[in-house]
């Protein structure tokens, strides 16, 4: 093992690889339907990473200290066979293997995912409320869709499940308390994330953002709730657990209090580009050196060079006159 530390003395600890940047939901604040139609770009088949290139990135990676995988998008099980990555990625490594999903594929793929090594799952699920839920995510799907996926999940054997949910003011806030009280005390756990100004589709403004702070006080305020230690450093979520003992929820508050200072994200685009951060503005390709005649030492050695010569802290930023300025979008860069 031959750990790398980046420009401010973060250790590499996690990939989240985007298998594609296509997904079956418009969520308004991700893939709002106007932007992303029959016009919208997406990336050629030619153009992806295989799970052969993706696996040998991986390969590449764990020496230098990786400890978990997250597949994510787009939609990952819209990815034709995704379980076969997963194995390849099981193979030979002790890795923690995680997947982010909007569920709605799950109920018929989980049984092979479990099958083949995954670990854990993370399910995006913003309302309980059909109405809410049809107008955030523009899918023609139902909360019980998902509510379905994570039920089959649970069967073949996965759990504690995180759920998670996006808070926008005025749009879904007041279903918060409901999500809440629906998986309290069934183990799995509710993430509250306030809303991000990822990309440039979606509109976003500050007044949309609800804050982790709001959030644990509506909560709490009907399901009392104290705040817990994190489970180590650098976890994304801070955590909150009910009084009465029956679970936690956690709140993602990369907008209102940043925490750049631990962040050990890699993220690998479906195309094969790197990027140190969500709001990074241009990757740097791995694909031309997977597809040409690069060794492994090669390719190791510019994973570990991009990553010393990391140094980027945007959400701490976010307020210095960064606006403005082109961004990528989630579904591309992978949530
Ligand atoms: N399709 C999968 C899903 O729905 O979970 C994986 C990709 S999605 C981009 C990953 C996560 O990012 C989801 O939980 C989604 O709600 C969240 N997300 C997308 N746009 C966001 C934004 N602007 N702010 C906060 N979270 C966002």
């Amino acid at each position: 093992m031959n750990p790398v530390s980046d420009q401010l003395g973060r250790s590499l600890t996690d990939l989240r690889v985007s298998v594609t940047d296509r997904c079956n939901f418009r969520c308004r604040y991700c893939m709002p339907r106007e932007h992303f139609d029959q016009e919208h770009r997406y990336l050629k088949r030619s153009d992806i990473l295989s799970f052969e290139e993706i696996a040998r990135v991986v390969a590449q990676l764990a020496p230098l200290g990786l400890r978990k995988v997250r597949l994510t998008g787009g939609e990952p099980l819209l990815r034709s066979e995704l379980h076969k990555l997963v194995a390849l990625l099981r193979r030979d490594s002790e890795l923690d293997i995680a997947l982010t999903t909007n569920g709605s594929l799950l109920a018929k793929q989980a049984r092979a995912l479990r099958d083949a090594g995954l670990n854990r799952l993370t399910v995006s699920l913003d309302s309980l409320s059909p109405e809410v839920f049809t107008r955030m995510t523009d899918s023609g799907l139902s909360p019980s869709d998902v509510l379905a996926g994570i039920e089959a999940a649970h069967a073949v054997g996965f759990g504690p499940i995180k759920i998670n949910a996006v808070v926008r003011r005025g749009v879904n806030d007041h279903t918060i308390v409901e999500l809440a009280r629906h998986f309290k005390g069934s183990g799995d756990i509710v993430r509250f994330i306030e809303y991000m100004d990822v990309g440039l589709t979606n509109g976003w403004r500050m007044d949309h953002v609800l804050s982790g702070r709001e959030i644990v006080a509506r909560i709490g305020a009907e399901l009392p709730l104290e705040a817990s230690d994190p489970n180590y450093a650098g976890e994304v979520a801070k955590r909150y657990r009910y009084l009465d003992g029956s679970g936690e929820i956690g709140v993602i508050t990369s907008v209102t209090q940043p925490f750049c200072g631990d962040c050990g994200r890699l993220r690998l685009s479906a195309d094969g580009q790197i990027f140190g951060c969500l709001f990074a503005r241009v990757g740097t390709d791995l694909r031309t050196l997977l597809r040409g005649c690069a060794d492994d030492a090669e390719l190791a050695e510019k994973l570990s060079s991009f990553w010393r010569a990391r140094g980027d802290r945007y959400s701490e930023l976010r307020s210095l006159g960064t606006r403005g300025l082109p961004r990528l979008e989630m579904s591309y860069l992978g949530g």
